[in-house]
């Protein structure tokens, strides 16, 4: 098994730092910013039966851009060409603008890309206001997985991974 799969959310939810979860868990290559037509190759996680390149998708993540039509346009495009979207949260309440234009690009795409939305941070509250958050986020109707998971403490990834694999 092999896909292609994008991480996006707002600055500092912990992108990085789960990638850097995933690689100190097993990585077979990785490949700095080669380039492909639209996006970017940012590493590439292998295992004996699956293999996952995550991408960067270039314009969906500037907090400047207010996501036009023609913006808008071009995400949802990048965003159907990947076999996964990882979209991430923290465990903060209140979503910004980044947020906002990703979950528009959600609703436009209407679930024709699979979307993982992972909870991170979640270290950093107790057991019922995850439960809230899962629940707000499991009205909008808008992820086929939601995943809390600690990225910093290793906790969930490895569930991550598995999920991943099933959509591939
Ligand atoms: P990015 O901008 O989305 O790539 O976010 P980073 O990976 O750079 O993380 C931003 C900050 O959040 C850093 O200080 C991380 O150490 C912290 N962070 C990331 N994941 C976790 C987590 O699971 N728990 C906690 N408590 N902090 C985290
Ligand atoms: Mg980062």
């Amino acid at each position: 098994k092999s896909g292609f799969i994008t991480i996006i959310g707002r600055p500092n939810v912990g992108k990085s730092t789960l990638l850097n979860t995933v690689v100190g868990q097993k990585i077979a290559g990785v490949s700095d910013k080669a380039q492909t037509t639209r996006n970017k190759i940012t590493f590439i996680y292998t295992e004996s039966d699956f293999q996952a390149v995550f991408l960067d998708t270039p314009g969906i993540q500037d907090p400047k851009n207010k996501l036009g039509d023609y913006m808008l346009k071009t995400s949802k495009d990048t965003l159907s060409e990947v076999d996964v979207i990882t979209y991430m949260v923290d465990t903060s309440k209140s979503p910004g603008r980044v947020d906002k234009n990703i979950l528009k690009m959600l609703t436009a795409l209407n679930h024709k890309t699979p979307v993982i939305l992972l909870i991170n941070k979640i270290d950093t509250i107790v057991k019922e206001e995850l439960l809230a958050l899962i629940e707000n986020y499991s009205a909008m109707d808008l992820f086929d997985e939601i995943i809390p998971i600690s990225a910093l403490e290793n906790d969930g990834v490895a569930h991550y991974l598995d999920t991943l694999k099933t959509y591939l």
